[in-house]
């Protein structure tokens, strides 16, 4: 186990200690890991490089982290707790010497296949205990992962296995969703005719769907390991060497080959979970993200397992069978920590209260939110109804490129303020600049969110492309990692993320955050959920557009809603802020893992949408063909 934060004064405490000396900060932090050799250097940097090496020289593996170093204590203790698709399904449990024992066999069955140190593997799998096992004996090998959403398509798929040069694809039959069955090996045969360097198909049989096997690749899962021991020795990793390769949700453009690394994503992923969960020996924590998105890496793979934790995968779909499945598994297992996204919040709120009220939830002790800004009407229903106003609510803000959470409050210790993140975690030194890298000092102030030193879990490189991690993140402003995002500083010194830079919308000079607009908009009662953009408008230079989405429309009908939406961003932050156009829409265009993308919506209110971009990351094109149908230009 990490070190832990207890209270507000020991945060300030270790805040403070680590941004005095990081160096030694981070060498204390590091200490309760398992090295073969400890590092000669903890920390060289270069942000102009870029150039980031965190413990240097050091030796080791991240899976004997997590089972080696543990197994005498808690051998015998869950690890992974898995909830299937099916409520009606046997559940399954794997203790830490279980998991260690299937790691190891599997590891044994990557190298029986040739697969060496370095090599890519792709993972393209369901939420399965298989994925996780996949994942860790690659790192036992010291193989590279490249976990694949598997919502993906074949050509996003294929773009990813070519990026990464993957020699072998892991895959399953298909993969339960609610009622539906994803055919996730046809898939994968499908990207394969692209992927000519691909040698090799390991196949997990899950849904006993009729698949085709290649002869001389494929392989299944089960053939695999049969007759592999459960010894593997541990991969000596340089603490430098790469650990994975995730893609970011691609909501601003073409997704990104992330890198990160071994022991610094290790130190980082492992410390941020045991202060943010709070997490206490025993307890049960449920992260509902896939393990596709750099979420799940961390938070339910990762961080938990070096932490010795008990942590949930749940298979299937919040909404299957019913809109109470979230919390049917916190009943069922007594959940303590739970972790979710806003996008989840915002639809399970619009389903009504009868899916939670008989259900208990009196274990949970802490609710967490990625992924988006969470709006203040959904942040009230998650402390209400769920937290029933007793679990404080940890709004973690970060990114694939930060491996962990950077800004969030800790639980119990730091008071929350709906909508804000609050404030940075020991080892984070988050700065706000203005639009030519200032730095704009003390509190109340507003512009580009940045970071000023480095943390141990921060990306390395760009897979292929190291020039487009420096251009990308390092070079907007000298010196700085630029995280793409805006935020506020307010008087108490909290930071909220006002979204992504290039949403911000410039009214008559003011500079406005789309989540600052949408949060108030998504306040009307009407309202489930809403994305505001710029457009060119002759007179403010840029104009509000709002694509708003109801529940159902109140006696004023759609002109009604308009003009209530309009009163109710005057009053909550004043006229300049006020939608131009308001466009009610079925649905918004979101990413696979649920983001909002305004880009598609920004070109949209331009009348420009012809050309969306890249849009394979898109959960459902249908939506935005609706929304190009309706489209409102100015009169
Ligand atoms: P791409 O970089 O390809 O456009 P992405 O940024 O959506 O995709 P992720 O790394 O999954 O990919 O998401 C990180 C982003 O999500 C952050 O930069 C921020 O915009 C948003 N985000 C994450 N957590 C929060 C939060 N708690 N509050 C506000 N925004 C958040
Ligand atoms: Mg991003």
């Amino acid at each position: 186990m990490t070190a832990k934060i207890h209270s507000l004064g020991g945060y300030i405490h270790e805040y403070q200690k680590s941004i005095a000396n990081p160096e030694a900060f981070w060498a204390e932090v590091a200490e309760d890991f398992y090295w073969h050799k400890r590092c000669d250097k903890v920390l060289e940097w270069d942000f102009e490089g870029p150039s980031i090496k965190w413990f240097s020289g050091g030796k080791l593996n991240i899976t004997e982290n997590i089972f080696e170093r543990n197994l005498y204590t808690i051998g015998n203790q869950p690890a992974l707790i898995w909830e299937p698709n099916n409520p009606d399904e046997q559940s399954r449990t794997l203790t830490y010497s279980e998991l260690y024992l299937e790691v190891n066999r599997f590891a044994n069955s990557l190298k029986n296949l040739g697969v060496l140190k370095g090599d890519r593997v792709a993972i393209y799998m369901p939420m399965i205990p298989e994925l996780t096992i996949a994942m860790l004996a690659c790192a036992r090998i010291g193989a590279i992962h490249s976990v694949v959403f598997a919502g993906f398509s074949a050509a996003s798929l294929a773009d990813r296995i070519i990026d990464a040069e993957a020699k072998i694809v892991l895959t399953a039959d298909g993969g339960f969703r609610g009622e539906k069955i994803t055919p996730l090996k046809n898939i994968v045969d499908e990207a394969l005719q692209s992927c000519p360097g691909v040698e090799t198909v390991i196949v997990y049989e899950r849904t006993k769907s009729n698949i085709k096997m290649v002869e001389g690749r494929d392989i299944w899962w089960h053939k695999a390991i049969e007759g592999q021991s459960d010894e593997c020795v541990a991969e000596e990793m340089d603490a430098e060497d790469n650990l994975f390769i995730l893609y970011t949700s691609g909501s601003t453009g073409k997704p990104k080959g992330i890198v990160h690394t071994t022991a610094g994503y290790m130190v980082y992923s492992a410390y941020t979970f045991h202060n943010v969960f709070q997490y206490n020996a025993g307890d049960i924590y449920f992260c509902t993200a896939d393990i596709g998105w750099i979420t799940g890496h961390s938070y339910i793979v990762y961080g938990p397992l070096l932490n010795g934790a008990q942590t949930l995968m749940f298979e299937g779909i919040p909404t299957w069978p019913d809109a109470g499945r979230f919390w049917d598994i916190v009943d069922k297992y007594k959940v303590n920590q739970f972790y979710t996204a806003p996008t989840a919040i915002r639809s399970l709120l619009a389903m009504g209260m009868e899916h939670i009220t008989n259900k208990d939830l009196s274990s949970l002790k802490v609710l967490g939110t990625v992924g988006e800004p969470i709006n203040e009407e959904a942040w009230h229903w998650y402390h209400d109804h769920i937290g029933r106003n007793r679990c404080p609510i940890v709004d973690t803000w970060w990114q694939t490129e930060t491996g962990g959470v950077m800004i969030s409050p800790l639980p119990g210790i730091i008071p929350t303020k709906p909508s804000f993140a609050t404030l940075p975690l020991p080892g984070i030194q988050p700065v706000i600049v203005n639009e030519v890298g200032k730095e704009l000092t003390g509190n109340s102030v507003k512009g580009n969110l940045c970071m000023k030193f480095p943390w141990p879990g921060m990306a390395r490189t760009i897979w292929g492309d190291h020039d487009r991690f420096r251009q990308t993140y390092f070079s907007t402003f000298r010196n700085m990692y630029f995280t793409g995002d805006g935020a506020q500083r307010d008087e108490d010194g909290y930071y909220r993320i006002l979204g992504r830079v290039d949403d911000v919308i410039n009214v008559s000079g003011h500079r406005l955050g789309t989540a600052e607009i949408e949060n108030a908009i998504n306040a009307h009662p009407l309202v489930n959920e809403s994305a505001v953009v710029g457009y060119p408008h002759s007179i403010k230079g840029q104009g509000i557009y709002a694509f708003v989405v109801c529940g159902e429309l109140s006696t004023g009908g759609e002109e009604g809603i308009r003009k209530s939406i309009k009163m109710a961003v005057t009053s909550m932050i004043g006229p300049f802020a006020r939608p131009d156009l308001i466009q009610l829409v079925p649905g918004l265009p979101k990413t696979r893992s649920g983001k909002i993308m305004r880009r598609i919506l920004r070109k949209v209110a331009e009348g420009d949408a012809t050309n969306l971009g890249d849009i394979t990351t898109l959960l459902d094109e249908d939506v935005v063909v609706k929304i190009i149908d309706g489209a409102l230009v100015e009169v």
